[in-house]
Parts: C-alpha cells; structure tokens; sequence
C-alpha cells in the first residue's frame, strides 16, 4: 500500500469517527432515539454508533463485537439495536456417511460450540459410524404448530366450537393458505378446557421453519373463526403450540421435523474403536437413559442430544431458543447378533433452510457445508436433509457419550476384578 493511500484510510477513518460521534452527541441530547439511529444513518454506522454510548456507559471495550465482515443491513430482520456481532468457534466433524430420505452421500456436520471435547466426541461417533457403513436417517412426520386461545361462554359453546372446527376445515385451509405460497395447513385440532378453546393449527412449512408462517396464516383463519362463531380470540398463541418451553406435547405429538436415526455397528468395531462392548452401551443406556430419565421426569431420554443440536443450530443459522424442543429426543441400544444396533428419534426438532437466521453470511456457509441451503426440490427437502443430518450427527454423540461411560465403567471393572 502506498502512503497517499494510508493517508486517504486514515482520513477515511477519521472522519467515520466524527460522524458516529456527532449522532451520539444528538442521541445522548435526546434528539434522536437509541434504536431508530437507522432512520438517520446506514446500518453500519448506527452499530458503531451504539457500540460507542455502550462502550461510554458501560466502560467495556467493543472491539471483537464490532469487527464483523458482513453489512450489518443484512442483519436487519434478525436483530434490532445491533451493536455487532459474537463469534463462536466453528467448526466440523465427519465426514460421516448419511443414508436418509432427503440426504445422502458424506456430509462433513458443521458446529459452533464453545464447549471443548464436543467436536471431539462427536467426530469419534461418526468415524465409528462411518466404519460401520454409515447411518440410516428418516423424516417420520413434519408439521409447524401454532395454538390461538378463544374464549367462549361455557363449555356448550365450546364443543359447538370443536365441532364447526370439524366441519369447516376447508374454509380454515383457504384462509390460511391464501397468506402464503409454500405452506399447507394439514390438521386443526380443538381442544377445549372449561371456557377456553384451543385450536392447535398444524401446517407442512416446506424448508422454512415455519413460525412466522404459521402464525401469519393462523391469524387469517381465526378471522374466520371470529367472524362465523360466537368464539373470542384472546391470544394468537395458545401456549399449546408449544414454542421455545418444554412440553410433553411436542414430545408426543411433535413439531417440525420428527426425525430418526440408527447404526448396527459390528461387535469388532465396538470393541476396537469405542474400547466397550454392545452389552454395555446397552445397559448403561438403559439405566441411564431410560430409567434415569424416567425417575427425573425429563423428557429427554438421552444422554447429550442437546449438545449436537445447539451446535449445529448455531452453525446453521436455526432458532437457537428452539433446542428446548429439539432435545426432546429418545436414545435406544440393543445387543443384536451382529453387534450393536443404537437409534436417536428426535421427536420436535424445528429447522428450515429459508428464512430466520439461515440468510445470515456465516451461516448459510454452514447449511453449504451441507449442500441445504435455500429451498429445496421438492420444497422441502432441504429442511429434510438438515434434520435427517442433525439426527445423525446427535446418534455420533450419543454412541461416544454411552461409550466413554462404558468403556470407563469396564476399566475399573477390569481393575478390580483383575485383582
Ligand atoms: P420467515 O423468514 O418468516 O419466512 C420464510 C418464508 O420464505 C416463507 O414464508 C416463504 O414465503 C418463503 N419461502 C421461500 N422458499 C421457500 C421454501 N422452499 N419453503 C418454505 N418457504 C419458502 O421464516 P419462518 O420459517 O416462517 O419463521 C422463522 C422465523 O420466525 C425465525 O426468524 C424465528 O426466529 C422466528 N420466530 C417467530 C415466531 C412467531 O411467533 N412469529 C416464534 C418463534 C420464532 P411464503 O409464505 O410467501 O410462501
């Protein structure tokens, strides 16, 4: 670089400096408000501007959330009052060989954590999976949810509510599709309790996730419902969706994708490459996952779903508060002739490849690492693919998880009896 050019940056710099300080001056004034700087000045400069009152307030420093390599309008739908961004470590395990519905082929599972040994783990379970031939992956049901509340008068009005649902659902489906071109309502179930009427919407969302979809479409159908039934909305959102809360509705009935994966890893294998037995993945999963959930009434009967689906949520641009659903998960293992056969059905996992999160630069790097980004042909199997691809990854934590406590458990066993 030559020095007329630093000069020209550093008068570049110095004058986006007197331009950030000069509109906080005008917010500390109260002449313009904290989070409509952009009606004022581009993206980029309302972030800098933000970061400095913060900096000021606060006495932090806000360089690394300020150093981000993206316009921050790209942002725009995704967060408001933005001062940057957070980086989280990213990074991949695999490649691992994916069997399913919408994937297949070797898929590096890309993941931002900020948990050490997770990646670690995870990629010991995929090249054991890999060794075993690779997993097999399936969407068993998919359907977005959303459950407005209507008051009634009493419970008469009620079942008569119920029962117009029953005998009008081609005038709900019309409402709600005409809001939109991907989605299709599948299902509407009541559910009444005393003078309150649930009405649970269920909608196949394509490769979108689906929750602003849903609950576009909803209010245009309960419009509906308000205009032909003496029924009062009271809230858009029920809380019998269930979003973003644990729910044992979810668990049983699902939401988004549910999604299975399972392995039959040869005994050779078990016992060279985890250094346990089928036998002992067994038991402890069903001490541990099975009975011990059971005796803490969780409803996650698993050992770290969690884990693999917050990284890989994070890594791909999904709804991170959704991973309270997404661990609603089921880890089985059985002893069988050739080995050890173990499966992991997540029963709500909500992701999408369109929308949300997933248009964000880093992240949609993420869903390319898959090959899933935008939408899919048919429309929805994209989302199709990066559920079956999570379900996988989350059977590879799994199996190193159970397989580090067994092998750990032989050795003592090995020690004691070995004396
Ligand atoms: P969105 O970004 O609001 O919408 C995605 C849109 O993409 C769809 O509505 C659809 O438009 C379009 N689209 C294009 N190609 C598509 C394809 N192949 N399949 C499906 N749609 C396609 O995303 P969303 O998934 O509905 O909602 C996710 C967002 O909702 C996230 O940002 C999440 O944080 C937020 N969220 C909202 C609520 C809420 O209550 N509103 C709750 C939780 C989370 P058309 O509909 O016109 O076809």
């Amino acid at each position: 670089m030559t020095d007329s050019n630093t000069d020209t940056d550093t008068d570049t710099e110095v004058e986006a400096e007197a331009a950030a300080e000069a509109l906080a001056e005008r917010v500390r004034a109260g002449e313009i408000r904290f989070h409509a700087l952009e009606e004022h000045t581009d993206a980029d400069t309302a972030t800098s501007v933000r970061r400095l009152l913060v900096e000021e307030q606060s006495g932090a420093s806000l360089d690394h959330v300020g150093a981000y390599s993206f316009d921050a309008a790209d942002a725009d739908a995704n967060i408001e009052n933005m001062t940057g961004t957070v980086q989280i470590p990213a990074g991949v395990v695999g490649p691992v060989s994916v069997d399913g519905g919408a994937a297949a082929g070797e898929y590096y599972l890309p993941m931002a954590t900020t948990e050490g040994a997770l990646l670690a783990s995870v990629n010991r379970g995929c090249s054991v999976i890999d060794r075993a031939g690779g997993a097999i992956a399936r969407v068993t049901a998919t359907g977005m949810t959303r459950a407005p509340v209507f008051r009634v008068e009493s419970v008469v009005e009620g079942e008569a509510l119920a029962s117009w649902v029953r005998d009008n659902g081609a005038k709900l489906k019309e409402a709600a599709e005409e809001t939109t071109s991907h989605g299709e309502l599948d299902a509407v179930k009541p559910y009444v309790v005393g003078d309150n009427v649930f009405l649970r919407f269920r909608y196949d969302t394509k490769d979108a996730m689906g929750m602003n979809m849903a609950t576009i479409a909803t209010q245009a159908a309960c419009e509906v419902v308000e205009r032909e039934t003496p029924a009062s909305l009271v809230a858009l959102s029920g809380n019998l969706c269930t979003d973003k809360k644990p729910a044992a509705i979810n668990a049983v009935e699902g939401r988004g994708r549910s999604v299975t994966a399972d392995v039959l890893i040869p005994r050779d294998v078990v016992e060279a490459r985890l250094h346990t037995t089928p036998e002992a993945v067994a038991e402890i999963n069903t001490r541990k996952n099975l009975v011990g959930s059971a005796k803490a009434g969780s409803f996650g009967f698993n050992a770290h779903v969690a884990n693999v689906v917050a990284a890989m949520f994070l890594a791909t641009g999904q709804d991170a508060a959704q991973v309270v659903e997404g661990a609603n998960a089921i880890t089985t293992a059985e002893v069988r002739e050739e080995g050890l056969y173990a499966s992991v059905s997540l029963a709500s996992l909500e992701v999408g490849t369109v929308g949300g999160g997933t248009k964000l630069p880093t992240q949609a790097e993420g869903l390319d690492v898959l090959g899933v980004r935008g939408g899919g042909d048919p429309p929805g199997a994209n989302a199709d693919a990066l559920a079956e691809c999570i379900a996988v990854g989350a059977l590879a934590g799994e199996l190193s998880l159970l397989s580090a406590l067994a092998s750990r458990h032989l050795s003592s066993a090995h020690e004691s009896l070995g004396r």
